[in-house]
């Protein structure tokens, strides 16, 4: 066997021998940092070179007391999948061909897969079939992609040319967005000179949907001008979704670019029983959304979509003289994203979905919101307060005063069968509990609610 095949051989069987492990691991118990970074750090970066099959043994023996079970079936934080089996196994292979998405001159599989991927996403996600979809890092990314075309358009509209002249001495641009949104809007706007000061929150009713009533006042409460609304599919706490088609519409009368931050609510529109969550969804302009989260592939990976290609271009896109003159060849999707050399990211997202098919998005989707409701009522009959209207995979606990809560929450995650953390939510402390692999059961829910009335116990 040469050395290559062997090094990887050993690579797949580290990796197949820690999925097996997660799950009666420990989920998530403190670490250890001085010992891990004595493990890394060793002697200091040496001057000799080392064998690969050494480093990947040291790396191995030095990492694995400090990693996650996250792509266990008992990981409750943030909102976080575990990566699909075929996604998985995509990804190594991704790493091993060494693709760069850039272009179709540089991978024409890579770009084609994304083309295929892509318009698979938009049939499942209820996003119109003429949007140009950029493969990129994640939400945080989306986001900031599509605001940047939302800028573009809206400065258009008004006679600016913002990707020319920037945005000195341009018209002043309203951001109306509601008062609980994620944070990654924020910096999305600080990054694009818009600035956090341009936002006109919206009211939210008890559980962080806007209020379009609201939405109405707001947009009324000043004169016309060059206008964002930013809507929400998935409260990161609650996992509220606004009323899309009722805000669009409203939007839309007043000449406003509608983006969604969907980062995983917008699977809802991926199962018949969760569509009514998104209704309306196709009538945005822009829709941000993450692979990583609930579609479960590995990090890093996100989705944004544009239903006007062309403004989404010109937000984005870029050329050079080394760049043009070659014909024949897939566009790519790289005119859609922030990164020029690129991660294939479309393996992934195509080895996922043909894993689960159709059906097995929506039984994904499905079962972790019956989890979560699960989780909910057990919680309850325990004694414990849900917090939330619980109408996806979020659910928020509250256990008396918030130091109680606090301590709760801090116990469960030394206890090790579980992980999840804590959130602040109308003013109160809570445990805050996310739904999102593919591999939790049941059993894995009860195992868990067990531990977390263990933790409240005493
Ligand atoms: C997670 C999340 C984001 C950020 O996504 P990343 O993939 O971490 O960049 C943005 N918006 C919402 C609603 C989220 O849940």
């Amino acid at each position: 066997m040469d050395d290559l095949t062997d090094l990887f051989q050993r690579a797949a069987a580290h990796a197949a021998a820690y999925r097996a492990s997660l799950d009666e691991a420990p989920v998530g118990v403190p670490p250890d940092l001085a010992a891990l970074r004595s493990a890394l750090a060793g002697d200091g970066l040496a001057d000799a070179s080392r064998s690969p099959g050494d480093v990947l043994a040291e790396l191995v023996a030095a990492a694995t007391p400090g990693l996650v079970a996250t792509a266990g079936p008992r990981y409750f934080g943030f909102v976080v999948g575990s990566s699909l089996p075929a996604a998985a196994a995509a990804d190594m292979m991704t790493s091993a061909w060494d693709q760069n998405a850039f272009n179709g001159v540089l991978s024409p599989a890579a770009v084609v897969a994304e083309e295929v991927a892509g318009g698979w996403l938009k049939e499942l996600l209820g996003i119109p079939a003429t949007a140009s979809v950029g493969f990129v890092t994640g939400a945080q990314e989306a986001n900031t992609v599509a605001l940047a075309a939302a800028r573009q358009h809206v400065l258009a509209t008004a006679g600016w040319d913002v990707a020319r002249d920037g945005l000195h001495g341009a018209p002043r641009v309203r951001v109306v967005v509601g008062g609980e949104r994620h944070a990654t809007v924020d910096r999305a706007l600080r990054l694009l000179g818009l600035g956090t000061a341009s936002v006109e929150p919206v009211a939210v009713d008890g559980n962080g949907a806007i209020d379009v009533a609201d939405l109405e006042r707001v947009l009324a409460s000043a004169p016309a001008g060059p206008t964002i609304v930013c809507l929400q599919a998935g409260n990161v706490n609650t996992g509220a979704c606004d009323d899309l088609r009722a805000a669009c519409d409203l939007a839309h009368r007043h000449n406003a670019w509608v983006h969604v931050d969907g980062a995983f609510g917008l699977w809802a529109a991926a199962t018949p029983a969760l569509r009514h969550l998104v209704d309306g969804v196709e009538l945005a302009d822009s829709w941000g959304c993450d692979g990583h989260k609930w579609l479960n592939v590995p990090y890093d990976c996100g989705f944004v979509f544009c239903s006007r290609p062309e403004v989404h271009g010109a937000a984005v896109s870029y050329t050079a003289a080394y760049l043009v003159g070659t014909t024949g060849v897939a566009a790519g999707t790289s005119d859609f994203t922030l990164e020029s050399s690129r991660r294939a990211r479309g393996f992934a997202v195509w080895a996922a979905l043909r894993q689960l098919g159709r059906d097995g998005v929506s039984e994904l989707v499905e079962r972790n919101c019956r989890l979560a409701r699960r989780f909910a009522e057990s919680l309850t009959a325990g004694g414990a307060e849900v917090a939330n209207d619980v109408v996806l995979n979020q659910v928020l606990v509250g256990f008396g005063a918030d130091d109680r809560t606090d301590r709760v929450i801090d116990r469960v995650q030394r206890d090790g069968t579980c992980w999840l953390g804590g959130t602040t939510w109308g003013g109160r402390r809570l445990m805050r509990i996310s739904v999102s692999s593919w591999s939790t059961t049941e059993a894995d829910v009860d195992r868990s609610v067990a531990a977390i009335l263990r933790a409240a116990a005493d």
